[in-house]
């Protein structure tokens, strides 16, 4: 069940597509907009502002760091072995359509998932400890 070579052609083109995107969006810039009421607020409240604009900020490039690690991974994967490209790393079944949109990924949907936990509210963290 590996993929045909036509297929690992396109995963490289969007990992390649997707890589130089993320490069070509640059450093993410800490800057107020300039219509911002804050002005009138005093120094702390720009202060409290700028420190918030630099979490949002590191946080995103945090998101494109790991991202851009998982295409780099994920280029490697296809190089060195393109017969496990589109497997899940964890059950080892077909990733499928999701590969599709994030050609990055590793794991399928279940697998993600048992990983992940729920993700909606808290108090659900231990859901998967009751399959
Ligand atoms: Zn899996």
């Amino acid at each position: 069940m590996s993929a045909t070579p036509k297929a690992l052609a396109k995963y490289r083109d969007k990992l390649l597509a997707l890589r130089a995107e993320i490069l070509s969006q640059g450093d993410v810039s800490i800057e107020p907009s300039r219509s911002d009421p804050v002005a009138v607020g005093g120094d702390e409240d720009g202060q409290a502002l700028s420190e918030m604009y630099q979490v949002i900020a590191s946080r995103r490039n945090r998101v494109r760091t790991g991202d851009l690690g998982r295409i780099h991974a994920a280029l490697k994967r296809l190089d060195e072995n393109p017969d496990a490209f589109g497997l899940c790393s964890e059950c080892g079944e077909p990733i499928g359509k999701r590969l599709e949109l994030l050609p990055f990924v590793e794991l399928c949907v279940e697998c993600q998932q048992a990983r992940d936990g729920s993700p909606k509210g808290p108090g659900r963290r231990h859901l998967r400890d009751f399959r």
